[in-house]
């Protein structure tokens, strides 16, 4: 008898397919293409589990409101496609965040988003 792949299994292979933040919308949509009972609270209940073991983390993107990734990268950057509308990890910092404040204030963390157009977006454009 073959085992069914599992909700929670279902939602970890789309993080380790897809390899960048995604959205509830994104999960439910590839999450559904293994999963067809996939829905949207069920999604919610394993990505609150899968936050509570510390194998994913929320980020809250500007104008996308709350985004899931994979722990254990360190510290980095994300860069927004208003073409795809995917959002990807940047490697590394390069920000000297202390400087980058006025006098007087502590800095103790940031978060950086930048927007633009993704390689495979720009090589479509020609
Ligand atoms: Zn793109
Ligand atoms: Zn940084």
């Amino acid at each position: 008898m073959k085992r069914k792949t599992s909700q929670r299994a279902a939602i970890e292979q789309v993080f380790q397919v897809e390899e960048r933040p995604l959205g509830i919308e994104e999960i439910l949509q590839h999450g559904r293409a293994m999963v067809e009972s996939l829905n949207q609270a069920t999604v919610y209940r394993n990505l609150k589990l899968l936050v509570d073991q510390g194998w994913l983390q929320q980020i809250n993107h500007p104008a996308m409101g709350t985004l899931y990734e994979r722990t254990g990268k360190g510290h980095h950057h994300h860069f927004h496609c208003h073409d795809c509308n995917r959002v990807f990890e940047l490697p590394g910092c390069t920000l000297n965040q202390q400087a980058a404040a006025p006098e007087g204030f502590i800095v103790e963390a940031h978060e950086i988003f930048l927007f633009g157009v993704c390689p495979s977006c720009a090589a479509n454009m020609g």
